[in-house]
C-alpha cells in the first residue's frame, strides 16, 4: 500500500476520528476544563512565529511501569492530564520508546484532547534499512499516535554513522516531502556525536530545530557548549535532552549536595539542573522523562515563573559540579564514543555503576547492578585491545579502569 492509499484508508477507518470529532465539536471556544485552565508553565516562542512551546516538555521514554514492565497507563494518563492542566502541552515520543508502546500510549491518551491543544514530536529510528522501510515506519507512527501530523519530527540520534545511513536512504528528502504534505510541521534531528559532525549536518540541510544533550556536567565534558553554539550561530533553536543525565545528576554525593543546600535550603538538586539548561536563551524546550507524579509536579514548579540562575548561583553550581566530578571514580561522561567494543563490554554502563557506588557507597547495589549486566558485557570480557581508548575524549585508560572494577567486584 502506498502512502496516499494508506492515509485514505486511515481516514476512512476513522483512525483520526477523535481529532476530527473534538475539533468539530469543541472548536477553540469550548475546550475541556484541562485545557481551559492551562498556562502555568512558562513558554518560549518558536523563532518569530505564533508557535510557542512550554519550556518543559514531557518525554515519554520513562513512563511509569507496572511490575511486568508494561506502561502503567492509569498513572501515566493522570500525569498527562495534570501536565496539560498546568500548560505543559508538548509531548515527545519515539518509535523505539517502551518498545513501541510509548507511541501507542500517546495515541490513546492524547486523542482524548483536541489535536490543536498540544504539540507532539516523534522520531525516525536509525534501524530503518531501506527507503521503503523509512516510509513504512513513518506511516506506522501516524497510526500509533492517532494523529494526522507531527508538530516536530526528528531523525533520531544522528552521528557520523547514522547520518551516512540517513543520506543513503534519503530520509531527509522523504521527510521534507511529508512536511510539504502537512504531515510534519517542523523538521529536525537529535544528535549524539562530536561538534565537528554536528557542523557537517547543520550545513548539509535546512533544519528547523535540533535536540542536543545539555546539562551542567556535559557543558564542558561532552562539548555541549560547542554544540549549543553551533546551533545558535546557525539560527537553529535547541531542544534539550538529558538535563539530569539519566537521573545521575540528582545524586551528587554529600559534599556537592551540601554546597547547594547551603545556598538554597528549599531548592532540590533537580531544580538547579533544570534552571541551568533553562537559563540558556536559545533553548526552546527541555525534555524530561518523568516516571512519577512527584517529579512532574516538582518540575512544573521549576518552570512556572521560571527564574534563570543568577551569576552567584552559577558559581555555586559550578562548585558543586566540581566536587561531584572529583568524587567520580572514573571521569566518564557516558558519551559512548568508545562503543562498540569488539568484545561486547558495556563500557559507559559499567563506569556509571561504579561511579554511583563510589559516590553513594551502597555496595549491595553495586554488586546487584554488576550481576544484572547482560551476559558477555561485563568488565571480564575486556581483551585489552585498546581500541576504545583511541576514541575517549576524556583520555580514560579504559582497560585499566575495567580491571580495577573487576577486581573490586570479585571481592564480593
Ligand atoms: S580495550 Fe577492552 S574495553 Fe576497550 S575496546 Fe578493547 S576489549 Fe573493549
Ligand atoms: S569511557 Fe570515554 S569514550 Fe567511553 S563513554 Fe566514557 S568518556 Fe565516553
Amino acid at each position: 500500500m502506498n502512502r496516499r492509499e494508506f492515509l485514505k484508508t486511515m481516514f476512512a477507518a476513522g483512525a483520526f476520528a477523535p481529532f476530527a470529532r473534538l475539533s468539530a465539536v469543541t472548536g477553540l471556544g469550548a475546550l475541556p476544563e484541562a485545557i481551559r485552565s492551562a498556562g502555568k508553565v512558562d513558554r518560549r516562542r518558536y523563532k518569530n512565529t505564533g508557535t510557542t512551546l512550554p519550556m518543559l516538555g514531557f518525554g515519554m521514554m520513562r513512563l511509569p511501569r507496572l511490575s511486568d514492565g508494561s506502561i502503567d497507563e492509569k498513572t501515566a494518563s493522570e500525569m498527562v492530564d495534570k501536565a496539560l492542566k498546568c500548560g505543559l502541552n508538548h509531548f515527545d515520543t519515539a518509535h523505539m520508546y517502551h518498545k513501541g508502546e510509548s507511541e501507542k500510549f500517546v495515541g490513546k491518551v492524547l486523542s482524548r484532547y483536541p489535536r490543536e491543544s498540544f504539540t507532539l514530536s516523534s522520531k525516525m529510528p536509525w534501524y530503518a534499512r531501506t527507503p521503503e522501510g523509512v516510509e513504512k515506519i513513518f506511516q506506522e507512527q501516524l497510526t500509533r499516535c492517532k494523529t494526522p501530523y507531527f508538530d516536530f519530527y526528528l531523525i533520531h540520534s544522528l552521528g557520523k554513522r547514522n547520518w551516512a545511513t540517513a543520506q543513503r536512504l534519503k530520509t531527509y528528502e522523504f521527510l521534507e516531502r511529508m512536511k510539504k504534505e502537512g504531515r510534519i510541521r517542523h523538521l529536525g534531528f537529535s544528535f549524539h556525536d562530536k561538534p565537528e559532525v554536528l557542523k557537517e549536518i547543520v550545513k548539509a540541510k535546512k533544519w528547523d530545530f535540533a535536540l542536543i544533550q545539555v546539562n551542567a556536567l556535559d557543558w564542558k565534558n561532552y562539548r555541549s557548549k560547542e554544540q549549543y553554539e553551533i546551533l545558535t550561530e546557525n539560527g537553529i533553536p535547541a531542544f534539550v535532552m538529558e538535563p539530569l543525565r539519566g537521573g545521575s545528576l540528582v545524586r551528587l554525593g554529600k559534599h556537592a549536595e551540601t554546597i547547594l543546600k547551603n545556598s538554597n535550603k528549599e531548592a532540590s538538586v533537580a531544580s538547579w539542573m533544570f534552571r541551568y539548561v533553562g537559563s540558556l536563551p536559545n533553548v526552546l524546550c527541555v525534555f524530561s522523562g518523568m516516571s512519577r507524579m512527584e517529579h512532574l509536579e516538582e518540575n512544573i514548579k521549576t518552570f512556572t515563573d521560571f527564574k534563570p540562575l543568577t551569576p552567584e548561583e552559577r558559581t555555586t553550581l559550578a562548585l558543586a559540579i566540581g566536587s561531584y566530578e572529583k568524587g567520580l571514580a572514573v571521569p566518564c561522561t557516558a558519551c559512548r564514543y568508545c562503543l562498540p567494543c569488539p568484545a561486547g563490554v558495556r563500557i559507559p554502563a559499567i563506569f556509571s555503576i561504579y561511579n554511583e557506588y563510589k559516590l553513594q557507597g551502597n555496595r549491595a547495589e553495586f554488586l546487584a547492578k554488576m550481576k544484572a549486566l547482560p551476559e558477555g558485557s561485563g568488565p571480564e570480557e575486556c581483551v585489552n585491545c585498546g581500541k576504545c581508548m583511541k576514541h575517549c575524549p576524556q583520555h580514560i585508560r579504559i582497560p585499566e579502569e575495567l580491571k580495577k572494577i573487576r577486581e573490586d567486584f570479585a571481592k564480593g
